[in-house]
């Protein structure tokens, strides 16, 4: 289970009696956290910054656990905040100032000059404060009662962040085939995504990938047609082109595996010794929290795999979609995301289906896809882009709806969304920003959640949503 550090600030100069005190009240905090964040992280308490020394001692821990994932920091008492700057400059992890105090209410009949000694988070957050803001170190402050809804679930929402964040920094992605020939949005500086987001991203031959889809045995196959009869209606007689899909999954799971990687990219215009391109295979791995880009759009694949972890454990549907096309009756709006076949099932309204069809492009054979409508809800829009000079990460609030009639000569699996404000603002700022045409879709992600990843990543952040108007337009425009 991944941990967050819980660091509290004091200082030697308030007596052993009050330092007594200032850990029997973390100690509570902390049971308290470990009670309402039991299944996200573990929160471990650390020896109580009184000193320089120590505080380097704390930061240096957290730095090297792989477990942990962040740092929560809180003054208990006044803490001098130069103490804090040498500890400070060794972490390395995403840091959340938790201001707060172990009190609820003031005891007003009682409260002497030893209680606003030791509860002084007023003034020792803010001599905190400072330091971080001095020191231009990334982080989170979360302020009000540690019981309160509101600032728990800020700390829940920054202990998933964090575990995204860890997972980002361990990411191996794999490039079969390069970026699709002339396309620009999809591609990006690699080392630079390295840098920022821990992403190694590396290329591999198709070739080496179809040794092992050569190698796969019946058996094998006869193992995933299991799983995917158990999951999926199979609404075709061609079980042969399944067949091949699945071997494809066989595959792509022990190259993966092998190499610890968690997503990867394809293209169709590279499928030398490939039959199909990879439909219900991709489909299939994207279920399963691997993150995946078509067209050799890395950054999609590796941003989803992210997005995908910030989101376990929670109800809704988070993943891949393209921009497709677009109802644009008057009024009513609405836009059709889709791709050539690879959607996640996560989205999935009505139990998909297993369909085989011609694909219009790539001159291979027919591939089996997971068909399916799509799911409705309040979500975000996000995607990422390359600016030149740094990432831009953009999340608009959409409407996931229910499509207004069927498609049946559709056969790939769709969700449908209005736009916001509406479409016309809506849609416009995401052209004016740049937005890319692929992006990660999410019912269970806020705009808080991405918000908060942008902040602790240092990328710049555009949002689009009900607070988006006419104007904002020519902010993006530059
Ligand atoms: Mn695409």
């Amino acid at each position: 289970m991944e941990k967050l550090y819980f660091i509290p600030g004091s200082q030697d100069l308030y007596g052993e009696e009050c330092l007594k005190q200032v850990a029997a009240d973390c100690r509570e905090m902390v049971d308290f956290l470990n009670e309402k964040l039991a299944g996200i992280v573990e929160v471990v308490l650390m020896p109580t910054v009184e000193t320089s020394e120590i505080c380097i001692a704390d930061c240096r821990k957290a730095s090297v656990d792989d477990e942990c994932v962040g740092v929560i920091t809180w003054m208990h008492t006044f803490s001098p905040a130069k103490m804090w700057i040498k500890g400070l400059q060794e972490l390395r992890k995403p840091l959340l100032h938790l201001h707060t105090q172990a009190n609820e209410k003031l005891p007003y009949d009682t409260i002497d000059m030893d209680f606003m000694n030791l509860n002084q988070a007023a003034h020792g957050d803010r001599e905190y404060g400072f330091i971080l803001a001095r020191m231009g170190i990334a982080h989170e402050v979360a302020a009000g009662y540690y019981k309160n809804a509101r600032v728990l679930e800020k700390i829940c929402r920054f202990a998933r962040v964090c575990k995204a964040i860890a997972c980002s920094r361990n990411l191996k992605v794999a490039a079969f085939g390069n970026n699709m020939r002339e396309v620009a949005v999809t591609d990006g500086d690699r080392v630079e995504s390295q840098i920022r987001y821990g992403w190694e991203v590396n290329y591999y031959a198709l070739g080496d990938l179809v040794k092992i889809i050569d190698a796969v045995t019946e058996e094998e196959i006869d193992a995933k047609m299991a799983e995917y009869e158990s999951k999926y209606t199979m609404a075709t007689d061609n079980i042969a082109a399944v067949r091949e899909q699945a071997k494809y999954e066989v595959a792509l799971d022990k190259f993966l595996e092998k190499k610890h990687i968690g997503a990867f990219t394809d293209t169709f215009q590279d499928l030398h010794g490939m039959k199909q391109l990879p439909g219900i295979a991709a489909q299939n791995l994207m279920a399963k929290g691997i993150g995946f880009g078509p067209e050799g759009d890395y950054k999609i694949s590796a941003f989803s795999a992210v997005l995908m972890k910030m989101a376990e454990g929670q109800p809704g549907a988070t993943g891949f979609i393209e921009d497709y096309t677009y109802d644009l009756t008057e009024g009513q709006e609405l836009e059709l995301a889709s791709h050539m076949l690879e959607v996640p099932p996560a989205f999935a309204a009505t139990k998909p289906e297993i369909q085989v069809h011609p694909l219009g492009i790539g001159g291979k054979e027919d591939p089996a896809r997971l068909v399916f409508d799509g799911v409705t809800g309040d979500g975000i829009q996000v995607t990422m882009v390359d600016m030149g000079t740094h990432f831009r990460i953009i999340c608009a609030d959409i409407e996931l709806v229910k499509q207004p009639a069927p498609m049946p000569k559709l056969p790939v699996a769709r969700i449908m969304y209005r736009h916001k404000p509406n479409f016309e603002i809506g849609t416009a700022a995401w052209c004016y920003a740049g937005g890319a045409h692929h992006s990660v879709v999410s019912t269970t992600l806020t705009r808080a959640d991405i918000a908060m990843f942008a902040r602790l990543t240092g990328t710049e952040l555009i949002c689009i949503g009900d607070d988006t108007t006419e104007a904002d337009l020519a902010k993006y425009y530059m």
